[in-house]
Order: C-alpha cells, then sequence, then structure tokens
C-alpha cells in the first residue's frame, strides 16, 4: 500500500474543551489547597453522580493515567511502582500512576501552570465493575494518605443484567452514603441526586450522538478525536459544563455532514477499534491509518461512557443498571451481540482489536472473539500488540506492517466484488 499525505481535520471546539477542563483540573487544585470543598477519588465507571450529588469534586485516577500514558511519561513511572511490589504485567494505569506519585511529578504541571500535584483525596470510592486492578490501585492510596477506601463489588461476565443484580449494586451504592456523610459533612439529598443524574443522563445523550455521528459516509469524526474528546464525558458528567460542550461539539459535527466534510479526507476504508487506546500513539496511529485512506471512526471503548439506563426518577436502581451493562462488565456472547451491532451501524469494513499487554479486561481478542465474529460477519479482523501506556510492549514498526497489509486485504476484497 502506498501511504499519502492525507489531510485530516481538526475539531474547532476543542479549545472550548480545553478550556473547561483546565477550569476542572484548577477547581480540584484550588480545593485541595484550601480544603473548601470535600475530594473523592473515583473508578472512571464508578458512581460518580453520587459524589457529586454530595459535594465532592472528583479526581479520576484513569483518567491521570492516561494523561501520563499521552504525554509519554508512563513508562519511566512503571519501574517505580514496579520496584515496590507491582509487577510490570499489571494495569499500566496503576503502575504508571503510582510511579508518578512516587517520584513526585504530574501531567498536569506541564499542562496546567501553579499545578504541583495531584489533590489529595478526603475519600476513594472504586467499582470493581471494569477490574479488580482498580481496588489494589485504591489500596494503595488509602494507605498512602490515611483515607477510607470505599467501593462496589460488581460481578463480571455478566450475560443478562438481571433485575436481582441491579438491587444488589444500587444497595451497595446506597451504603456508601452514610460513610460519604461523614467525609464530606454534607447530608445526603434525593433532590440533588435526581438533578446531577438528569445531567449525567443528558450529557450521555449527547455524547452517543457525536460518536453516532461517525455512521455517516464519510465520517465527520475519527476514533483518534473521540478519545480527545471524551474527557468532559469522563470528568464531568453530571454538569451543565460538560453538556454546554457537547452541544457546541455536536454542531459542529453535523455542520461537516451536511457539508460532506470527512475528518479523514477521501475516506477509502471504515474501520471499528476493538479495546484500549495506545495513548502514546495516538497521533502516529491517526496519521498511519489516514494515510491508507482508512479512518478508524467507531469503538467500544468511546461508547463505554454512554449511560442510556440513567432515569432520574429511579437513580439508584438506573444508576445500579447503567454501571452493570458496560460493555467490560459482560460475557462473550454479550459482547459479540454488541460488537456486532457496532459493525452494522457504523458500516464497517474491517475491526482491529488492540490486545494491551497489562490490561486483560479491555483485550477481547485473547479467546477467539475476533475469529468468531469474523466468520458471523465476513468483517475482516487485525489484531494489534501492545499496551496502554508501556511503550516498551509496542513495536511501531510491526504495527505499520500489519495494519498496510490489513489495509490491502480490504483493498483486494473490494475489488474482488
Ligand atoms: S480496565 Fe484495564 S486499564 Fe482500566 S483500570 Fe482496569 S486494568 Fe487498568
Amino acid at each position: 500500500m502506498e501511504e499519502k499525505k492525507v489531510k485530516r481535520v481538526n475539531i474547532k471546539a476543542t479549545a472550548q474543551m480545553g478550556k473547561i477542563m483546565a477550569d476542572y483540573f484548577y477547581e480540584l487544585n484550588d480545593a485541595a489547597k484550601d480544603r473548601s470543598k470535600p475530594i473523592a477519588w473515583c473508578t472512571s465507571v464508578g458512581p460518580a453522580e453520587l459524589l457529586r450529588s454530595m459535594g465532592f469534586l472528583i479526581h479520576f485516577p484513569e483518567n491521570h493515567g492516561a494523561m501520563l500514558g499521552a504525554t509519554r511519561m508512563a513508562t519511566d513511572m512503571i519501574p517505580e511502582a514496579n520496584a515496590i511490589g507491582y509487577t510490570p504485567t499489571i494495569c499500566s494505569y496503576l503502575t504508571a500512576d503510582i510511579g508518578a506519585y512516587l517520584k513526585g511529578v504530574t501531567p498536569l504541571s506541564k499542562a496546567y501552570k501553579g499545578i504541583k500535584s495531584v489533590p489529595k483525596p478526603d475519600v476513594l470510592v472504586f467499582n470493581t465493575n471494569q477490574c479488580r486492578d482498580v481496588q489494589d490501585w485504591f489500596a494503595w492510596y488509602g494507605e498512602e494518605f490515611d483515607v477510607l477506601v470505599i467501593g462496589i463489588y460488581t460481578h463480571r461476565g455478566v450475560n443478562d443484567v438481571g433485575e436481582e443484580l441491579v438491587v444488589s449494586v444500587a444497595e451497595q451504592i446506597k451504603n456508601l452514603i452514610p460513610p460519604l456523610e461523614k467525609v464530606s459533612g454534607n447530608k445526603f439529598d434525593m433532590g440533588e441526586l435526581k438533578r446531577v443524574m438528569a445531567l449525567s443522563r443528558e450529557c450521555s445523550d449527547l455524547w452517543q450522538k457525536v460518536l453516532f455521528t461517525a455512521s455517516t459516509k464519510p465520517s465527520p469524526l475519527t476514533f483518534f478525536d473521540g478519545t480527545i474528546q471524551m474527557g468532559p464525558a469522563v470528568v464531568l458528567r453530571g454538569t451543565q459544563q460538560a453538556i454546554d460542550y457537547y452541544k457546541v461539539l455536536l454542531a459542529e459535527l453535523e455542520e461537516r455532514i451536511k457539508n460532506h466534510v470527512a475528518a479523514v479526507e477521501d475516506e477509502k476504508y471504515r474501520i471499528y477499534w476493538e479495546g484500549m487506546p495506545v495513548w502514546g500513539r495516538l497521533s502516529t496511529h491517526s496519521k498511519l491509518f489516514a494515510g491508507l485512506e482508512t479512518n478508524v471512526l467507531a469503538s467500544t471503548y468511546c461508547n463505554s461512557w454512554v449511560f442510556s439506563d440513567f432515569d432520574e426518577n429511579d437513580p439508584f436502581n438506573s444508576m445500579a443498571r447503567a454501571y452493570t451493562k458496560l460493555f467490560i462488565v459482560r460475557s462473550d456472547e454479550a459482547k459479540e451481540e454488541y460488537i456486532k451491532n457496532m459493525l452494522e451501524y457504523f458500516k464497517v469494513d474491517g475491526i482491529v482489536y488492540h490486545d494491551a499487554m497489562t490490561c486483560p479486561n479491555n483485550s477481547n481478542c485473547r479467546y477467539g472473539m475476533a475469529q468468531r465474529l469474523e466468520k458471523e460477519t465476513n468483517i475482516p479482523s487485525l489484531i494489534i500488540n501492545g499496551d496502554l501506556n508501556d511503550t516498551r510492549m509496542i513495536s511501531d514498526e510491526q504495527t505499520k506492517t500489519n495494519v498496510e497489509a490489513f489495509v490491502e486485504q480490504l483493498e483486494e476484497r473490494r475489488d474482488a466484488l
């Protein structure tokens, strides 16, 4: 395949997102300094709505882990965590984040003048819906800061999200209230939780609309854009700022659709990305695919912050349902059904599975899923080996060669039709 220099169109709204993300980080930093508001650390698909409704500002260590990856600081941090007993093969968000803490550095300092460290927590709240690593990760910080660590234990490998499961998780969410009241000094207020849930649902709906614009041919969006644009959906869900931002972003993408503006000029092939992004290679991968007139335009990963079950009129059950219906929580059977729908919806020509060395939870190609889906859908797939954060696990040359060969295969298939 001949690689071309293909034009990728930048999203104008990103500058506005930069401003609200900066406000978010500075607000946390100020609160950590003057102790004006309680601070909770929360897993990325943890009960953020409950925390926000109880007056907590929220820091998401996974977001920090991704920043360490994207700024390519992670690989230098990981050995610090290895030295205190966390092996190089466990979650490289965890090892990079704890390593950075031990080294006393953070990418926040480079991005936001005056911020010297992550904000010290008053409480750590996890949900094991995504993996067990988050529990160990938070346990370490609990000891380090001598603060309470509480969480929700969710079954994994779930096929149908039945009512008994929803009730069990909802009860666990309710049980978080008394300790959170004690830490924050704020009384739980059902009206406030409903208000935050409504905001979070609106954010989720808008984010889904943003992602679904990629079903248009040509797509106005790429997966690589999505990994950047998802920031507010992760850290600011439940706030008006996130909603306002996604309205602006959606309008820009709808305008592109109206004018047939493609995110990757001359889009020829459409790819679905399954698995974690390779944070330190977002730009490299974006250029690699675009150079082959191929748009990686949709992913399971970015869809993971769509919580269509949120219902302000049934906050606990609907929160439990949404956070248990997540792709990562589900059985292979349910995951395959989900991916099949996505392939059809986004009209894709091929799937790329990222087998991330340190995240088995988000690497779905290890037990034959790629082959089963290929057989059923006749859509070809490629597995690339790498990692979300640890660049030592990546071979750029191998990725490039494999991707080029894969796109060539797509071309041959199309020619044969
Ligand atoms: S799901 Fe994977 S990347 Fe995310 S915290 Fe768990 S192990 Fe780490």
